[in-house]
Parts: C-alpha cells; sequence; structure tokens
C-alpha cells in the first residue's frame, strides 16, 4: 500500500477516528444502517475496522493499515489485547499443520501453498509506537512455532467504558489455497487476512490459535474496507459495495461496508460470472449476487433456486436475515468451497453434476446460508461449542432440505435411488458414536472424522430423535426462540439446552446428559421372540390349528448400549391382532409375554424409525418365518454407499 492511500483513507475516515482517539463514549450516536434492512445497529458492536488494502495480484501479496476501535465493554480495565493471525497457520511448524499431519501424515505443504501475516507497525491512539510490544502466544498449545496469535501489552489499561484504538500496518502472503484462504491461478479467496482482536467471552480473552479442525470467533461490530487491486477484478465481499474508483495506475478502489458482523472476508477473480436477483423477505428485499466460474454458468438456476428456497424457510421457520446483501461465491479451487463468512458464503459445484444428486450445488449451499443463522447472527464460540454452529446447522439443513425436496430424497434423487440428508448426517455419525462428547472443544477430538461424524452427523441426529420427545414443531418454536433471543451475541450450550426445556416445558437434562456431555451409545434389540404352545406336553397334542391352538408369546427387548431412552415396541400376532408396549429403557431388559390364540408375526422396536440416534436398526425387529437375508444384503449395500456419500458431505462443511 502507498503511502498517499493510506493518508487519504485516514482523512477519508478522519470523522469517525477523532471521535476514537479521545475515548469515545460507549453510548455515541451511530449514523443509520447502510448495510442492513434494521433501522438501527442490530448488535453491540464491540469493534469498528477501518482498513485500506492493496492487493498485487501477480505477487499475491496485500498490504494494508487496519484502523480498529475496541469499546472496552468487559467491566473491568484492560492492558492486555489478543489478535488472530491466522495466515500464519500456513507454515510448517504451525498448529494447524501439526493436527493435519496428526490424522494424515502424508499431508505436505509445498511451498506453492504456504502463507504468512506479518506486523509491520502497531501503534495504539495516545500510547505511541508499541511494536516492539507484540509477542506470539499459544494459549491451547504453548507451541512455540505457532505465530496464529499475538498480544500486544499497553503501558497504562484502557478504562472500562473507554475506546482504545490500534493503527495496525501489515502485509501478507497468500499462498495456494490449502484450506479456505489463498489463490488458484487468477481466483484469489480473502479470509483470514488482517490481524483480529479476540473476544472477551466469560470474564477472560479468548483467542484460540488456528486449528485444524476448528474456526472461529469475533465480537460483532463495523468494516469499513477500501480494496485496491486491478481494474479488471470482478470482486465480492462481505457488507455492500459503497463505491468505485478508478486510479490511474491501472487500479481500482472498492469501498465496502458492513454492520453488525464479526468478520470480512472478500474474493476476486477476473473471469467470474455475475448474476444479480433477490429474495423478499419479512424484512425487506435482499440481494442475492451470485459469483459463479465461467464454465459453470449453466447452473445459475440451481444456486439462485436453493438460495431463495433456503431463505424463505429461515426466514419463515427460525427468524428475519436483516442484511441487505448476501453473496454467494463458486470458488475456482475446491478447497476454498463451503466456507461461510458474515454476508458471504463459498459453495461448489461442477458442471457434469446431474440434477438429481444434490451435493452440489443445492445441499452445501443451504449449509453454508445456514451458517448466517448458526455462526453470522448467533455467534457462538466455534472453537469450544462446535455443535452449536455446525450441527444444529446440520439439523435445520435436514429440515428445510427435506421440505424443497420431499422427505428421503434430499442428497439423491436419481435413477431411482433416493438417498435423504437425515441418513446421511446419521451415518457420518456411527462410526465415531462412542469416540467423543458432542461438548468436547473442536480441537481435542480424536480425529478429524471423529469431529465430523460428533459435530455435524450426531448433532443432527440428537435434535432428529429429539422430535421423537417433544415434537417437531416444538423443536421449531425452540429454535426460532434461540435465535430470536441470542442472535448478535455469544450464547453457550446452557442457553441452547435451556430455552429447550423453556420452550418445550418438559425437564430435558436427562437427555442432554446422555447425549450432548456423554458418549453412550443407543442401541436397542430384540434378543429373542417366540411362540410356543401351552399344550406341547401332551403325549399326542392335536394338530395345531389357527384361532384355536393356544401359545405363550414372549418377546425379549434388549438395551445394548448404555443409552437410555424410552422406546416403542409392536408386537402383532397371526390373528391380526397388534398390541404397542411402552419401555422406559431403565432396566436392562424387558420381557413381554402373551397367552393368546394367535401366533406372533413380527415385534419391532421404534416403528416409526424416529429415535435415529440407535446405533443398529437393523436389530431393532424380529419377522417370522420370512427370508430376510436377500433383502437386508440390499439395504447394507445401500447403507456402505451411503456413508460413503456422507463422508463426502460431512468434508463440505
Ligand atoms: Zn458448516
Amino acid at each position: 500500500m502507498r503511502f498517499r492511500d493510506i493518508l487519504l483513507f485516514l482523512c477519508a475516515t478522519a470523522a469517525a477516528c477523532a471521535g476514537a482517539t479521545t475515548a469515545a463514549s460507549p453510548q455515541q450516536v451511530s449514523p443509520p444502517p447502510v448495510a442492513t434492512l434494521a433501522e438501527k445497529p442490530l448488535s453491540e458492536r464491540v469493534v469498528a475496522y477501518q482498513i485500506a488494502a492493496r492487493f498485487d495480484a501477480d505477487k499475491r501479496t496485500l498490504d494494508a493499515t487496519e484502523v480498529l476501535t475496541y469499546r472496552n465493554l468487559t467491566g473491568q480495565p484492560q492492558d492486555i489485547f489478543p489478535f488472530h493471525l491466522y495466515l500464519n497457520a500456513f507454515q510448517p511448524t504451525s498448529t494447524f499443520m501439526k493436527e493435519e499431519r496428526r490424522d494424515r501424515a502424508d499431508i505436505e505443504l509445498k511451498d506453492k501453498y504456504k502463507a504468512s501475516a506479518e506486523v509491520k507497525s502497531l501503534e495504539v491512539a495516545g500510547m505511541g509506537d508499541l511494536t516492539s510490544q507484540i509477542k506470539f502466544v499459544a494459549p491451547d498449545d504453548g507451541n512455540p512455532d505457532d505465530r496464529t496469535v499475538f498480544q500486544v501489552k499497553l503501558p497504562r489499561p484502557v478504562a472500562s467504558n473507554e475506546s482504545v484504538q490500534f493503527r495496525i500496518a501489515f502485509h501478507d502472503q497468500f499462498g495456494q489455497v490449502f484450506a479456505r484462504t489463498g489463490y488458484k491461478r487468477d481466483f484469489i479467496m480473502g479470509a483470514q487476512w488482517f490481524p483480529k482482536i479476540g473476544v472477551w467471552w466469560q470474564g477472560a480473552w479468548n483467542c484460540h490459535q488456528f486449528h485444524a479442525d476448528t474456526e472461529f470467533f469475533a465480537d460483532f461490530g463495523t468494516f469499513d474496507v477500501k480494496l485496491t487491486l486491478p481494474q479488471n477484478e470482478i470482486v465480492g465481499a462481505s457488507g455492500v459495495q459503497l463505491d468505485e474508483m478508478k486510479n490511474a495506475d491501472g487500479t481500482k478502489t472498492l469501498t465496502f461496508r458492513g454492520e453488525d458482523i464479526h468478520d470480512f472476508a472478500w474474493t476476486a477473480q477476473p473471469t467470474y460470472h455475475v448474476v444479480d436477483d433477490s429474495f423478499n423477505g419479512s424484512m425487506g428485499r435482499v440481494k442475492i449476487r451470485l459469483l459463479l466460474q465461467p464454465d459453470h454458468i449453466d447452473q445459475a438456476g440451481r444456486h439462485l433456486r436453493i438460495m431463495q428456497e433456503t431463505m424463505k424457510r429461515f426466514d419463515q421457520w427460525y427468524g428475519p436475515y436483516p442484511y441487505k446483501q448476501i453473496t454467494v461465491v463458486d470458488p475456482a479451487d475446491l478447497r476454498a468451497g463451503g466456507m461461510e463468512y458474515p454476508t458471504l458464503i463459498t459453495g461448489d459445484a461442477f458442471w457434469w453434476m446431474p440434477e438429481g444428486l444434490r451435493l452440489f450445488p443445492e445441499n452445501v449451499v443451504e449449509h453454508e446460508f445456514g451458517h448466517q443463522y448458526w455462526y453470522a447472527m448467533v455467534a457462538t464460540n466455534e472453537f469450544e461449542d462446535a455443535w452449536l454452529d455446525e450441527g444444529l446447522n446440520s439439523y435445520t439443513e435436514c429440515k428445510i432440505l427435506d421440505d424443497i425436496f420431499g422427505k428421503h430424497k434430499s442428497v439423491m434423487d436419481l435413477w431411482g435411488l433416493t438417498e435423504s440428508d437425515d441418513d446421511a448426517r446419521r451415518n457420518s455419525y456411527l462410526p465415531a458414536a462412542d469416540l467423543d462428547p458432542m461438548s468436547r472443544f473442536a480441537y481435542k477430538y480424536i480425529s478429524d472424522s471423529s469431529y465430523g461424524g460428533i459435530t455435524y452427523g450426531k448433532t443432527a441426529t440428537v435434535l432428529l430423535t429429539l422430535e421423537k420427545a417433544i415434537g417437531e414443531e416444538t423443536l421449531k418454536r425452540v429454535i426460532h426462540t434461540y435465535f430470536m433471543r441470542y442472535r448478535f451475541t455469544h450464547p453457550t450450550q446452557e442457553d441452547f439446552l435451556k430455552t429447550a426445556e423453556q420452550v418445550s416445558g418438559q425437564s430435558l437434562r436427562w437427555y442432554f446428559d446422555q447425549a450432548v456431555y456423554g458418549t453412550q451409545v443407543l442401541d436397542y434389540e430384540i434378543r429373542r421372540a417366540n411362540s410356543d404352545r401351552l399344550d406341547w406336553y401332551l403325549k399326542d397334542p392335536p394338530k395345531e390349528k389357527k384361532g384355536k391352538t393356544v401359545y405363550r408369546t414372549q418377546v425379549q427387548v434388549h438395551r445394548k448400549g448404555d443409552f437410555i431412552f424410552p422406546v416403542d415396541v409392536v408386537i402383532r400376532f397371526d390373528n391380526g391382532e397388534s398390541i404397542t408396549e411402552h419401555w422406559d429403557g431403565k432396566d436392562r431388559w424387558v420381557r413381554y409375554t402373551y397367552e393368546k390364540k394367535a401366533k406372533l408375526v413380527s415385534a419391532q422396536i421404534d416403528p416409526g424409525t424416529a429415535v435415529l440416534l440407535d446405533r443398529n436398526l437393523f436389530n431393532n425387529s424380529y419377522v417370522r418365518e420370512e427370508d430376510t437375508r436377500a433383502r437386508w444384503k440390499i439395504v447394507s449395500y445401500w447403507t456402505w454407499i451411503t456413508q460413503l456419500l456422507s463422508q463426502c458431505l460431512a468434508w463440505l462443511a
């Protein structure tokens, strides 16, 4: 970034800066929103970022000046401030790479994938140049070579309710996309690209290192970003674009503003195909800006349809989308796809994907838009409570995709084969069922497949099973209440669980203790079922006669796993009679005995297959005298295929 540009930018934003340097009052009057459909600020706006950045498309470098005004609403004086510097994850000795290689020792970080961010200078208004006070820290694993978090100690504390202003000059070197951010030929995804302050949360700074399996956590505020880059670039970014100015040196400077968001991402590529459309929601018209790869122009309709159908259901079921725009990016590199940023998402698409195969773009676009609710607005801690964003989002994804495409058809409806998202999510959970609790910090799972299986798959399955206990409509009201109550804040898992208990009017602790905090596995089986004629002891018993011979029928139901959940058992007899038993599941087994002039035909646990947490559905039934081998074989093969598909799906998000 040239000095003149920095100067111009700083002058342009002087009014806001001037207020901040003199410790602006937290009660200052905000200008009317331009990036949201609301009439006043939606969040507490702890942070105000003003960034002027120049991107060199040849070198894939970025030089910028960031002016961050931070309001100290922590309730106490603060003199230490931590920042994320996440591009440094793409270095061989980082904690991110250490964790990548823990599961797959063949993963390499070739030179082209390396990336870095360097703070050139850091000043604090009224306190001078504190660059020498920058210290890298590794709060999660103590790795002295990890440079993804730094902190700075101020010479004097910032009083409670006062503001502090940081002025940071930094330099980024992007690498080819390894995960989420970087370039591929002339495509660039600018994510995790600027020093981002941590969150004061639950009485301490929360500023985790960049891990292989975790995402992000930041405070709400405003972003004023000026991005200078070559004139031929087509650009998408968080927030809304306010201005475009052509510069004499062949560059242009675009001005963006984001309000009530907690991160800012951008992308550029000269060959993006732009499609503009809109969605009319309960707060007004939202612009949908679609940036497609040039060979995916024929995918525009699929993207727009899934966006509009998804936004409609979120609006009606859970609450309004209050921003004026959502930008949907179809990235040139899959590894930058399937990501969420405030008001900007990345999907994935393939030109050859048949319409009946809905993993791309439908499933992934729906999922990433869902994160506008479960991450961007309800901004939970993705490091510590990952199930609250990924898992809750996987559940709402199941509900919304089912509603759009029909039950059992949300992943695939092709050549007579169907697959539902419910099954896909459940299948990803099965191999990891007893490894990690949902409440585990995301970077502490035994493996990344367990993280994916539990955080996404188990949470979705836990909530689908909760429908059995409190009802589908009640759970919808729970989620609506949770969204409206906690949007633009940082709730915890207990906030969600308490909302569920309050809205349903039921004590659910017994369920959450097992499902959320525990690793108990749920598995019920029909252990034994038979009918035995009562007159077996006669020396010459009469021939069995339907409706005449009396049988003693017993059905043994066994709780194989440690997860206790009430179940229904339906027992059918050959006289057409059907008995439904309700078992609380508390003992290890139960035996039902009947004496009737009828013989057992079948015994079935959970006949509607509502208890999807049950790890093995094959042992839930007994069927008399039916050759079930062939049928089960087909089912087994299909299960295997769907598990494979589910794994693919799990990696998308
Ligand atoms: Zn996700």
